[in-house]
């Protein structure tokens, strides 16, 4: 029909260049592996990244090529998140933290023409090598001064700087299809090989404009963001796209993501907004409270990943004055689905009221359609009671995995997300539990959750999972594995007395056992399943 809008296609390099044209002197700074720390402002990113389009094309990488990094987050790598999607290949980003043979399958399986990485890898590149076929070339990701005077690489190393520095900075973004595939981050199930979610130029674009919203993440030009999610997991969360759009300042924390780290960079850069999972925010927490300093410009900060417990928003708020964002959101969703940031009729609840609004992964952002649904299939009803399985669909979640045999895992063109939530009235949704942790007593349901968060509550309290444990006349009873704040004598009898009155009864768990660290996995979460192959005989054996 005449008279409509354009068709302008939504392209991931569009952001880069609205960027160096609006906000071109915004900084990007970046505590870098070589140790010191790096600035420079996106007008010097959208030119390094051109150059490093150039080089791609200089080692043949094609459209649809796809091209690893194995990386912390730094300005390189958001070079490469442009010159890699910005030029038609795909950006495959590799979590170090997973095991050198998944690393090495994910490789294969993606058919990576080049890896780059930081040098803090080198060895485990060197591992992965033995291992792989696909990759080329290997590239790391520093200048000619620091790079490795050996290795046992089989195949070519470059260095990055050199490539950078033998190449034009005149280059023309293609005009790709907003439909083609633009990054791809594998997520790592618990059982199986890891799975591949491939991202679109227009997922990626749309996600970008909801997750800047202000009741989403809320990102404006007057922020500086700290991402200490990392760029190897679901794109840090959209934030190095969401900065160019907003014209956003950017600190990269590079690999030092301890308390004390963190906090220096946070006040030296005068952060105003962070992002990251529960239990990078507990040593932040734990190194400003014991120097007894606080926060001089961070106001928000995103927690997601993984349920932010109350203990951990009050703490944030009430201390700190930090406004605690709880999101909730899966590699297969881009990943933001739902944020919680309250409504207007809230703001004048309770302390308490607002706290357990808070502890909900909050509402979801638009573009997202969610409901839960019963074993059969059926819709439950918003009442902030019934639980079910939550399913979503939306224009950035993933209809299938990348080349995977498997059958697909849409039902009725709903994403079944593996996570059981109830909604309430006004549309917040909440974590009960994901559908393999949830405790199964007698046929009813328990909330590991709900028991996490009482136990947290107690002031001797470091760190609560609640487990699902056989037992022989309930089937599955909750058991509860604690680490102890150091010093203190807490003991089981007074730790299960501190659930009278906070949560049913029988949800009550039967025993404690208090343990020394929990296990934590690739992404920065409890690794649940190895604490259940541990402890989940406790009441059978205990017989
Ligand atoms: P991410 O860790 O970035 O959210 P993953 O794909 O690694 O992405 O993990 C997704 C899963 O993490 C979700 O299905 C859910 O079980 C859990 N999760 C994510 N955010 C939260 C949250 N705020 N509260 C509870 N669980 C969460």
């Amino acid at each position: 029909m005449e008279g409509l809008m354009m068709q302008q296609p939504l392209r991931v390099a569009s952001l880069l260049t609205h960027a160096e044209r609006h906000h071109g002197s915004q900084e990007i700074v970046s505590r870098r592996v070589e140790g010191d720390i790096h600035r420079y402002r996106f007008v010097e990113l959208a030119q390094r990244a051109r150059r490093m389009a150039n080089a791609l094309a200089g080692l043949g990488i094609k459209a649809g090529d796809r091209v690893g990094t194995l990386a912390w987050n730094g300005y390189r790598h958001m070079e490469l998140y442009f010159a890699v999607s910005g030029s038609g290949a795909v950006l495959h980003t590799l979590n170090p933290r997973l095991h050198v043979d998944q690393l090495a399958y994910i490789i294969d399986h993606a058919e990576d023409q080049v890896v780059f990485f930081d040098l803090t890898f080198l060895p485990l590149i060197e591992a992965v090598a033995q291992r792989v076929q696909s990759p080329k070339v290997f590239v790391a990701m520093t200048d000619r001064a620091h790079m490795p005077a050996t290795h046992t690489l089989p195949i070519m190393l470059l260095c990055y700087e050199d490539l950078i520095d033998s190449h034009t900075q005149v280059f023309d973004w293609p005009p790709l299809d907003e439909n083609c595939a633009s990054s791809l981050c594998y997520t790592s199930g618990t059982t199986g090989h890891p799975k591949g979610v491939l991202y679109s130029h227009r997922s990626t674009v749309l996600h970008t404009y909801a997750a800047a919203l202000p009741d989403a993440l809320n990102c404006s030009a007057r922020d500086v963001i700290l991402p200490v999610v990392p760029m190897f997991h679901v794109n840090a969360w959209g934030l190095p796209y969401i900065a160019c759009m907003v014209g956003a300042k950017l600190v990269f924390p590079g690999p030092a993501l301890d308390g004390k780290s963190l906090y220096e960079l946070i006040e030296a850069e005068q952060v105003t907004l962070s992002a990251g999972v529960p239990t990078v925010w507990q040593g932040l927490l734990r190194h400003v409270g014991e120097r007894g300093t606080t926060f001089t410009s961070m106001r928000r900060t995103v927690v997601g990943g993984a349920p932010c417990p109350t203990a951990m928003t009050a703490e944030f708020q009430e201390r700190y004055r930090v406004d605690v964002l709880h999101a909730w959101g899966m590699t297969e969703l881009s990943p933001v689905g739902t944020v919680c940031s309250f409504k207007a009729h809230q703001l004048s609840l309770s302390p308490q009221q607002r706290y357990s609004i808070q502890a909900t992964q909050g509402r979801a952002v638009f573009g997202i359609d969610m409901k839960i649904v019963d074993a059969d299939g059926s819709e439950l009803p918003w009442n902030g009671i019934s639980a079910g399985d939550l399913m979503v669909r939306g224009p950035w979640v993933t209809r299938g995995y990348f080349r995977s045999d498997d059958a697909q895992p849409l039902v009725d063109g709903w994403f079944p997300t593996g996570d059981v939530a109830k909604i309430d009235p006004d549309g917040f949704m909440q974590i009960t539990d994901r559908s393999k942790d949830v405790i199964k007593s007698g046929g009813e349901w328990i909330s590991s959750i709900d028991i996490e968060n009482v136990a947290c509550l107690h002031p001797d309290v470091a760190t609560a999972v609640c487990i699902a444990a056989k037992h022989p006349k309930w089937d599955e009873r909750p058991l509860l594995l604690i680490v102890k704040k150091p010093g203190r004598s807490l003991d089981s009898d007074e730790l299960l007395a501190f659930f009278d009155g906070r949560v049913a009864k029988w949800w009550r768990p039967d025993a404690v056992v208090f343990i020394d660290e929990v296990p934590i996995g690739a992404t920065g979460k409890v690794l649940k399943n190895r604490l259940r192959e541990l402890y989940q005989d406790h009441y059978v054996s205990a017989r």
